[in-house]
């Protein structure tokens, strides 16, 4: 039984025990809390999409270590056409319900990173994450990623913070296993998954190497508190407001580590700062086609949304609208087209994964997360000021006053002034609500931040060759074919 239902993977968190406190609030039974509803639901939706005829082969995929049908989230990519299956995925599901938790593809790094450990130092690090792996494709189970610790001063390495647990680390090695302390901050929708992974933030020198440290525990290991926020929507399910935001919502948690035991089968790294620079590189190619796949389908997600609240205005025809909405498409595409392209110039790793190409995924997300927040905007002003001005659902349904809120409320001739009203509630969800600012925060931030994509495609250019080029173009080097006239 390698795909679960939703009612399977309900039933299958329902008997876990995390400890969660969300709000100031113990959260006894993570099923029925209000405040995890739509997380998880959005992890339920995967699931939906994985049984549904219609989609087979988008969510699903064939597993060579457990020869099954198993989940996208536990597949290990072995080649480009593996890769573009991943990108084809997250831009339908993503396109649709926003998120396919893209971040978890990070975990791809570990595959090759243990690998690697184990060839130079004769570890059985790989074997072990292999033994996870095929437990999550057996019963079909999801995982949360820990990597960014709270960091402290960030111009200080872990073994320089004034407090070492600013970063996870290691404080005993035992024989059966080790004790871990510290925290991992921003982990989303970690009380309703069945795994915590933990892994390094950044490069490590020799000094901190207790902080080069990866492993796996359930989420519900003694020691471990998630300090969740709750997700931008309502807490209850609403019928014209908040549209997505109370159908789906993602919480973050700060997830503290005090003293917890990890026995030796689930860790995956302990000690080998010398392997985290190579563990950042994987992780970032992959973390950052999944993002910039997923920021181009919901950029695509604006084009549509737009031209439809632009129809029940009946500006639709406006040049400037036109172009506006071009503008969301041509840029929507260009961040599709460098995810295609980081998938196919992809290397297959010794460990037999296939690594995207680091430049184009970059590049890719570096752009379009930037133009993404700026098209929020242009749906707003597209939309116009009544999405933040507009009465409430409470009016709007409100025997007395309601007929006053449909007469004023009506768009072009001809058109449903209750579809006029929702889209306008969904353009107010999407562009002037908590969730807008999740959206930003998760375009500018999650995955690494605009920076972090600057950093990797400079230290992964070859500038040198192109410096060589100029020189010849200059005549300051010889070329065979060029400058020796006819
Ligand atoms: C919605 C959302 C979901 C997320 N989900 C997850 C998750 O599931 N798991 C997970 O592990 N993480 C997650 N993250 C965390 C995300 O990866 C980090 O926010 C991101 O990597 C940036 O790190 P930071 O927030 O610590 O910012 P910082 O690193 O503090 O960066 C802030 C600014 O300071 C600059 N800066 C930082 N250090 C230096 C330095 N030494 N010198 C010069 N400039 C510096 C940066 O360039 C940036 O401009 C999520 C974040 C968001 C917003």
């Amino acid at each position: 039984m390698a795909i679960k239902t939703r009612k399977e993977y309900i039933d299958s968190i329902r008997n876990l025990k995390p400890n969660v406190y969300i709000s100031g609030e113990k959260i006894e039974n993570i099923v029925e809390s209000p405040y995890l509803r739509t997380t998880i639901n959005n992890l339920s939706l995967g699931y939906d999409w994985a049984n549904d005829p219609q989609y087979e082969g988008l969510l699903t995929n064939w597993s060579t270590l457990i020869n099954e049908k198993v989940s996208f989230w536990a597949h290990i990519r072995k080649d480009d056409d593996d890769l573009m299956q991943m990108v084809r995925a997250i831009n339908n599901f993503s396109g649709k319900y926003l998120c396919t938790m893209c971040m978890s593809m990070g975990l791809a790094a570990l595959w090759a990173i243990t690998y690697e450990i184990d060839q130079a130092k004769g570890t059985e690090y790989h074997q072990r994450f292999k033994n996870f792996f095929i437990k999550l494709q057996r019963e079909d189970l999801r995982f949360v990623l820990g990597v960014m610790d709270p960091k402290g001063d960030r111009q200080l390495p872990p073994s320089k913070q004034p407090d070492p647990d600013l970063f996870l680390r290691v404080v005993e090695k035992r024989p059966d296993g080790i004790v871990v302390n510290g925290a991992k901050m921003h982990t989303t929708s970690a009380p309703v998954a069945h795994y915590f992974v933990a892994s390094p933030s950044r490069v490590l020198g020799p000094d901190d190497e207790d902080y080069a440290l990866a492993f796996v525990c359930p989420t519900d290991t003694k020691g471990i508190t998630f300090i969740t926020r709750p997700a931008a929507g309502p807490l209850e399910q609403k019928d014209m407001e908040n549209p997505i935001s109370s159908q789906i919502g993602f919480v973050e948690s700060l997830s503290v580590f005090d003293n917890v035991f990890i026995p030796w089968e689930n860790v995956f790294m302990c000690g080998e700062w010398d392997f985290t620079g190579g563990f950042i590189n994987y992780f970032s190619s992959y973390v950052r086609l999944a993002k910039g796949t997923c920021i181009a389908a919901r950029t695509e997600m604006l084009s549509g949304i737009t031209a439809q609240v632009a129809e029940y205005n009946g500006v639709e025809k406006a040049a400037h609208i036109r172009n506006k909405i071009t503008d969301m498409i041509m840029d929507a595409k260009i961040g599709y087209g460098c995810a295609v392209a980081a998938a196919k110039l992809a290397t297959v790793h010794p460990s037999g994964i296939a690594f995207p190409d680091i430049l184009t995924s970059n590049a890719g997300l570096y752009n379009t997360r930037l133009k993404y927040i700026h098209h929020l905007g242009v749906m707003q002003e597209i939309a116009g000021g009544v999405v933040t001005t507009m009465p409430v659902e409470a009016d709007y349904k409100h025997p007395e006053i309601g007929p006053l809120v449909k007469k004023y409320m009506q768009g072009k001739v001809g058109t449903s002034v209750e579809e006029r009203y929702r889209i306008l509630q969904l353009i107010q969800d999407m562009t002037a609500s908590r969730l807008t600012g999740y959206l930003i925060g998760s375009a500018v931030c999650a995955g690494g931040t605009p920076e972090t994509n600057r950093v990797e495609v400079f230290r992964n250019y070859n500038l040198a060759e192109r410096k060589e080029n100029a020189k010849v173009l200059a005549r300051i080097k010889s070329d065979p074919y060029w400058g020796g006239g006819l």
